[in-house]
């Protein structure tokens, strides 16, 4: 190739001759052109293009793939993935001209990698290498679990560049294998079929056995929630153990018992183990046994948390509360403000005087703060007197852009009742 000639946005190996969607030279890239005025959020650096922003395409707008966006005096903006099936039709990737090739998610994953390596090793093999929005790669979720990598493909333009990520990961962290978990509502809405297997690499065992604060986990990447763990908990958890020591400990909505494994190693009297989950409960029971808390005073209980918490007469010095999101869209808000109420009033009402409750919501939808006002309200009608001892959240491998605010989803209030 000859040095007059621009660079093309995709690999020149000499064996190169055609192109897929995913690496069409930019002269073939859709050029999409935004409404007056509708490119105020994308020059503030919002990654997301809702259909009704758009005033004309010019290519063919039935395919999926990358796209260049422009304001409506023909400036060029950014650049990112388009899905015609999906009202939200286009996540930009960068507000920079540069290829979206492999070596594009190369340096992206590299930049989030990078961090997590400085923050994280030492104190965990488990962790968020990349949290979509918050690392700059919408639609892409990888999880790291000791040696293996789980990773979530969440929008038709990502799924076209699943090659060039996996090779990409490869490269950067060599894992034994990357298993994938894309399945859920948002593939439903990009028009995609759930996807689910080994990608590269050997297949996952069973359960990987992870270490997190010098805790062990057993952790279930095929069938288990999200990617196998909470790990967005991970500092809860930590605080959790500083203030158990002689506490008895209610873990509502357990899972698979992370909170509970830290509130005995923090020297819990007691700790009441509670989810709906069977397969949650049962490796709950054997994350309790390989940290050796299997003979510590508790039990593990498998039910409705709403109707568990208005009918027990036992009463808790510390109560966790972390359901799962009861609003999954902004039209569920208000049933889920009744739900929140519910658990918080019901989790009040049996705690000890001078107990600890750590409530959380995951709903996006769900602001700070109304989580705190349905939580005063709960408060008023539990008739107790509570003060916020701490702000919780998401762990810093679960970064937040500061440009797309809608990627905090996890609020937590850690309260302390007077009497
Ligand atoms: N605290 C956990 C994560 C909780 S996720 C951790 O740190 O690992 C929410 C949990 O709520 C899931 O395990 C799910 O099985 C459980 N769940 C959902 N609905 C429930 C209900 N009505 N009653 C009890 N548990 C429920």
């Amino acid at each position: 190739m000859g040095s007059e000639n621009p660079p093309l946005p995709y690999s020149n190996t000499p064996n190169q001759f055609t192109w897929s969607h995913a690496q069409r030279p930019e002269n073939r890239m859709l050029q999409l052109f935004l409404k007056k005025d509708r490119d105020v959020p994308i020059r503030r650096g919002h990654p997301w293009i809702f259909s009704g922003a758009i005033e004309r395409i010019d290519g063919d707008e039935t395919e999926v793939g990358a796209a260049d966006v422009f304001d409506n005096k023909k400036n060029w903006l950014a650049r990112g993935l388009y899905n015609p099936k999906s009202q939200l039709r286009v996540r930009l990737l960068t507000w920079q001209k540069e290829a979206i090739d492999q070596s594009f998610f190369s340096r992206r994953l590299s930049q989030a990698l990078a961090f997590r390596a400085v923050e994280l090793t030492g104190s965990t093999n488990a962790y968020r290498l990349c949290n979509g929005e918050g690392d700059f790669l919408p639609g892409l979720i990888v999880d790291r679990y000791a040696d293996y990598y789980v990773c979530q493909f969440f929008t038709a333009g990502m799924e076209l560049f699943k090659d060039d990520i996996i090779a990409a990961l490869s490269a950067l962290t060599a894992p034994k294998g990357i298993f994938e978990r894309s399945e859920g509502r948002v593939r439903e809405e990009e028009g995609i079929e759930a996807s689910v297997g080994t990608l590269t690499g050997e297949p996952p065992p069973e359960l990987i056995s992870i270490e997190e604060n010098g805790h062990k986990f057993l952790v279930d990447v095929r069938r288990g929630q999200k990617t196998g763990f909470f790990l967005d908990q991970r500092d809860s958890r930590a605080f959790l153990a500083t203030l158990a020591r002689d506490r008895s400990v209610l873990n509502c909505f357990s899972y698979t018992g992370g909170f509970s494994v830290y509130a005995f190693a923090g020297g819990a009297t007691e700790v009441v183990t509670f989810d709906s989950s069977h397969p949650a409960l049962e490796l709950a029971e054997k994350n309790l046994e390989i940290n050796g808390f299997a003979d510590r005073t508790g039990e593990l209980i498998k039910g409705d948390a709403f109707a568990y918490l208005k009918e027990i007469e036992q009463t808790f010095d510390v109560i966790v509360l972390d359901p799962p999101s009861l609003a999954h869209k902004r039209a569920d808000i208000n049933a889920a403000t009744g739900g929140y109420k519910f658990l918080n009033l019901h989790a009040l009402k049996h705690l000890n005087p001078g107990g600890l409750l750590l409530t959380f919501s995951c709903s996006q939808h769900l602001s700070a703060d109304l989580f705190q006002k349905v939580v005063f309200g709960a408060a008023i009608d539990a008739g107790r007197k509570v003060t916020i001892v701490k702000r919780l959240g998401h762990s810093i491998d679960h970064p937040v852009s500061l440009h797309h605010p809608e990627g905090e989803y996890l609020k937590g209030l850690a309260l302390h009742a007077l009497d």
